[in-house]
C-alpha cells in the first residue's frame, strides 16, 4: 500500500500503527522505538511482559476480553481447594486437586479451539500420553517418595544418595515425561507455531498431574471420608496439589516445548531478551525450579514453609517464562498473506493481516482459532 512506512527495527514496508505488523517493534508513532516492547505483553498488549497474572500464561490464545470467567474459576478453584481441605474431605479433595486446573484447561482448549484440525487426536497425543505416564510414574515412585519422607524424619535422616535419587533425579524424569507427549504430537501432526507448542506441552503436563495426583493422594481416600491430617495441613496440601503443582509443571512443560518448537523453524534476530529463549536458558530454569521443589518437599520442617517455597518457584517461573514467552513471539518469523483484513481479537479492531496487530501490538497467533481465515504461516 502507498502509506505503508519503513519499520526502523526489521526494515520491512509495514502499514502506518503504533507497531509494527512484521516484527512487534514499537514504532515512532506509538512513542519511542521499541523492539522489545516490555510495556506490552504479546500475548496480552494491555499487560506488562512482568504483570504477575498466570491466566494469560495459561491460556494464551485467551483474549482480555474474554478472560473473566477464566480468572474467576481459578479463583473459585483455589477458595474450593482451601475449604474441602479444610473440612479434611478427603474424596472432595483429591478429586478436586486431580481435576479442576485440567477440566479448565480442557475447557480453554475447546472454548479456543485451538487445534482446530482433528482435536481430539490431538488431546489424546498429548494429555492422554501424559495422563497414562503420570500414572505409571506415580504408581512406581509413590511408595519409594514417600518411606524417604519418612526416613527424614527420623534422627538418622534419609541417606544422602535416596535424597538425591527423589529430590533430583525423580523430579527431572518426571520433567522429561511430561515431554513426551508433545514430541509425539510434534512428530504426527503439522502445529508448527511456538504456541501450539507451549500448549501442547500444557497439555501433557497437566494430563501427568491429574493421574499422578489422583495415583499419589489414593491413600487418603483408603483412609477414611476425613482426613487424618490437621485441617490446616490438608487445606496447604490439598491447595499445593491442586492449584500451584498444576500451574508450575503446565508452565514448566509449556515452556520447553515452546523452546523446541521456536527453534524448528525460521527465527528473527531480536535486539535484546534473546538469551532468554535458548535451550541453555529454558531447560536450565526448569531444572533448578524442579530441583529445588524436590528439596523443598524433602526438607521443609512445616508445610506452611513448603507453601511458601511453593507460591515463590511459582511466582518466579511465571515471570520468567512470560519474559521468555514473549521474547520467543518476537523472534518466531511467520509469513502473512499480503493482503486481507481481520478483527484484532484483542482490541477489536479491523486491521491487516500480520503477525503481530498494528494497533495494539498484540500476536496474532495467540488468538482464539475458531471460525478463522487461514493466516500467517511459519516460516520453515
Ligand atoms: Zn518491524
Ligand atoms: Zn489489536
Amino acid at each position: 500500500m502507498t502509506d505503508d512506512v519503513t519499520c526502523p527495527v526489521c526494515g520491512r514496508m509495514v502499514p502506518p500503527g503504533r507497531f509494527c505488523a512484521a516484527c512487534g517493534a514499537r514504532l515512532p508513532h506509538g512513542g519511542s522505538v521499541s523492539a522489545q516492547r516490555l510495556h506490552s505483553f504479546t500475548v496480552n498488549p494491555s499487560e506488562h511482559v512482568l504483570h504477575p497474572s498466570p491466566v494469560s500464561l495459561l491460556f494464551p490464545h485467551l483474549p482480555q476480553s474474554e478472560s473473566v470467567p477464566f480468572r474467576l474459576a481459578l479463583l473459585v478453584i483455589s477458595a474450593a481447594l482451601v475449604v474441602v481441605g479444610y473440612l479434611r474431605l478427603s474424596g472432595a479433595s483429591v478429586a478436586l486437586a486431580a481435576a479442576a486446573v485440567p477440566v479448565l484447561f480442557l475447557v480453554y482448549l475447546i472454548d479456543v479451539d485451538v487445534f482446530e484440525r482433528r482435536p481430539w487426536l490431538t488431546l489424546a497425543l498429548t494429555a492422554g500420553i501424559g495422563a497414562v505416564l503420570g500414572a505409571i510414574w506415580a504408581y512406581l515412585t509413590g511408595r519409594y517418595i514417600s518411606q524417604t519422607e519418612l526416613l527424614n524424619a527420623t534422627h538418622a535422616g534419609a541417606p544422602v544418595g535416596r535424597v538425591l535419587i527423589v529430590a533430583v533425579l525423580f523430579p527431572l524424569v518426571a520433567q522429561a515425561l511430561m515431554l513426551v507427549g508433545p514430541l509425539v504430537f510434534r512428530g504426527f501432526l503439522a502445529h508448527d507455531e511456538v504456541l501450539d507448542g507451549y500448549v501442547a506441552g500444557a497439555a501433557s503436563a497437566l494430563g501427568f498431574v491429574l493421574t499422578s495426583t489422583l495415583v499419589n493422594l489414593f491413600p487418603e481416600v483408603q483412609s477414611g471420608p476425613t482426613a487424618l491430617a490437621t485441617d490446616v495441613f490438608s487445606a496447604i496440601i490439598t491447595l499445593i496439589h491442586g492449584l500451584l503443582l498444576p500451574l508450575i509443571w503446565a508452565g514448566t512443560t509449556g515452556l520447553v516445548s515452546a523452546a523446541i518448537w521456536l527453534r524448528s523453524g525460521r527465527m528473527r534476530a531480536t535486539p535484546g531478551g534473546g538469551w532468554s529463549t535458548t535451550y541453555l536458558f529454558v531447560v536450565g530454569v526448569v531444572a533448578v525450579a524442579h530441583v529445588c521443589l524436590g528439596f523443598a518437599a524433602i526438607y521443609a520442617q512445616h508445610v506452611s514453609s513448603a507453601l511458601l517455597i511453593y507460591c515463590g518457584i511459582a511466582l518466579a517461573l511465571l515471570f520468567i517464562s512470560r519474559f521468555s514467552l514473549h521474547h520467543m513471539l518476537l523472534q518466531e518469523a511467520v509469513e502473512s498473506p499480503d493482503s486481507g483484513e481481520m478483527v484484532c481479537a484483542h482490541c477489536g479492531h479491523v486491521v491487516p493481516r500480520g503477525a503481530f496487530c498494528p494497533d495494539c501490538g498484540g500476536a496474532l497467533r495467540a488468538m482464539p482459532r475458531r471460525g478463522t481465515l487461514p493466516g500467517e504461516r511459519r516460516v520453515r
